[in-house]
């Protein structure tokens, strides 16, 4: 790629790694980019169009070569690389291990049929010095290679292994310390701590757990505290290797990380990151397409981040088991229609309990082409945003309790075809304040549990005029009226986008059967828009786009429309006279 574009692009970045605060970066994914996961060849990256390399691994002279021209992330394993680490630190690398409240080390729970000349992958401590120092090493040699920008799998270090019950070895005890400090003084009394730099919270808990049969760690009182701890560490060290990546390549560089964002606090971090790279669950195993990823997609809109998403490796198994590429197919269509893009599924881990690690190659036939439509039709992604005709406010406090009540309240949503905004309230650990703009640029607003949000968030919410307000998803069911209905009910998802004088609006068809592995071609799907809300109030035809098929003009007549024919995926484009 031209290098003067890279620092153009990249240039906004410098604030976030030389200010205090956090601009929201230029994006560095375009809508209409097709990102792959892992290298491959050139004759690939071609068949597909591929215009982004995510998870490279270290670039060598041949894998950058065979990337030329895309922009290219080397990969960097927090969990995954303990044979690395094990030969840098070969003596010592027991140092860095994690530990459990017993102070025994504990395996990757995915990684249990993973060894290094006999030794278990052990879940290694992002607070050793040991292992931070071969992290910060990984970097520089990383960056150093010739990669544009760095992706970080398993971003969240020692706090994502924090279900596990870990990590209790001798320094996350002790910096536990000045996190208690921090802590108002009837805080700290009312747990039985009264000199913070002597106490010991593994001993704590381990005694606790002994009194208290039957409970687990995560039920302490203090456990709450030690979350925190754990997740604050874990955006701090990612800030610090993103500063130490911007050094050595005297500019700054690009930060994606592996945030799994349905799964708990992923978005900790999201400060330090440009674009998340993560595996979203897409519920293969229910042989229908799910609404899921879509709140992974409106989560990264809410932080104003891209996802390039892939499927878990439980969903690649099933693929793969089951022999379903049509499944796959869905999830690229929906993800571009959602404005963000699932990684070209060319070649993808897979993993169950019983078959551990293993690969699924994709067939090109069935993903490339859906690909190459993207690229094709660029302008058709790029510069548009989600309209939407609802704005859902939520705290991530609500969502650290409750994410599966708000994932499945957003899908009722969707299912209604109702274009859903999120706007994120922060807690201690995800630092977003809810954005002023977005709330008033809300005219349809839905407050879910408000007493979870901060007092500055609070004040903001009652202070916003939304033409309607509700309290309830059913509320907001009966009474918001979409800007683009679907008439009579028909097994379709639509996604109206915006830009100044034109809008698209892609046609999911959600009508997949496991016979056949396809979905049943939809005949005449009648859609009533408003074309004022969509901002092309003058408009009097759409232009129907789909893969495989010749575009086709359809007259907009009294703000109707209709589609002879929708096979899985079609973007109708309309423009303001
Ligand atoms: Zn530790």
């Amino acid at each position: 790629m031209g290098s003067m574009k890279t620092v153009a692009i990249f240039g906004l970045g410098l604030l976030q790694v030389q200010g205090a605060g956090s601009p929201a970066p230029l994006p560095v994914l375009k809508r209409s980019d097709v990102v792959f996961m892992y290298q491959a060849s050139r004759q690939t990256y071609e068949d597909y169009g591929a215009t982004v390399l995510a998870w490279g691994g270290k670039p060598t002279a041949k894998s950058l070569e065979d990337a030329k021209g895309l922009k290219f992330f080397g990969s960097i394993g927090m969990v995954t690389e303990f044979s690395r680490f094990h030969e840098r630190f070969p003596q010592d690398y027991e140092q860095a291990v994690c530990r459990d409240v017993e102070g025994k080390p504990y395996k990757v729970p995915w990684l249990t049929d993973h060894q290094h000349k006999g030794i278990p992958f052990w879940w290694c401590c992002t607070r050793q010095p040991l292992f931070r120092q071969y992290l910060s090493e990984r970097v520089v040699e990383t960056v150093k290679a010739g990669a544009d920008g760095v992706h970080i799998d398993d971003h969240l270090g020692t706090a994502g292994g924090i279900w596990e019950g870990g990590c209790f070895c001798d320094r996350c005890v002790a910096e536990f310390h000045d996190y208690l400090k921090s802590l108002p003084q009837d805080e700290c009394g009312g747990n039985g701590i009264h000199d913070p730099g002597s106490f010991n919270y593994r001993e704590v808990v381990r005694d606790w757990l002994k009194e208290n049969a039957g409970k687990k760690a995560t039920q302490h009182p203090l456990w709450n505290h030690w979350r925190i701890y754990q997740l604050r560490s874990a955006a701090q060290f990612m800030a610090e290797l993103r500063a130490l990546a911007a050094q050595t390549a005297g500019h700054p560089v690009p930060v994606g990380a592996n945030a799994g964002l349905l799964w708990g606090p992923h978005l900790a971090d999201y400060q330090s990151l440009d674009l998340f790279s993560a595996e979203i669950p897409h519920h293969a195993e229910a042989r229908r397409f799910s609404d899921d990823p879509l709140v992974a997609y409106r989560l990264a809109d809410a932080v104003g981040r891209p996802l390039a998403s892939t499927a878990s490796g439980g969903d690649w198994a099933f693929i793969k088991e089951q022999n379903l590429p049509g499944l796959v197919q869905g999830w690229i269509a929906l993800s571009y229609a959602a404005g963000h893009g699932l990684m070209a599924p060319n070649r993808q881990w897979c993993h169950t309990p019983q078959k551990g690690t293993h690969w699924y190659e994709g067939p090109k036939e069935k993903f490339a082409p859906l690909y190459r439509f993207v690229r094709q039709n660029a302008a058709l992604f790029d510069g548009y945003d989600n309209h939407a005709d609802l704005t859902v406010a939520f705290s991530q406090r609500t969502f650290d309790r409750a994410a599966n009540k708000i994932i499945n309240l957003c899908n009722q949503l969707a299912a209604a075809n109702i274009s859903y905004r999120l706007a994120l309230g922060g807690n201690e650990v995800v630092d977003h304040a809810l954005p002023v703009e977005v709330l008033r640029q809300a005219t349809k607003l839905l407050v879910l549990e408000a007493q979870d949000f901060s007092a500055t968030d609070q004040q903001l919410l009652a202070a916003a005029k939304p033409a309607q307000r509700f309290d309830s998803v059913e509320q907001a069911l009966a009474e918001v009226v979409p800007a683009v209905r679907v008439e009579a009910a028909r097994p379709l998802r639509v996604f109206p986008r915006m830009k100044p004088g034109a809008a698209v609006i892609h046609l999911v068809n959600w009508g997949y059967r496991t016979t056949g592995d396809n979905v049943a071609p939809l005949k005449d799907v009648r859609l009533k828009l408003n074309l004022a809300a969509l901002g092309i109030a003058s408009a009097t035809e759409a232009r129907l786009l789909a893969p495989g098929v010749t575009p086709a003009t359809l007259p907009v007549q009294q703000a109707s429309v209709v589609v002879p024919e929708l096979g899985l995926w079609g973007v109708l484009e309309l423009r303001q006279k």
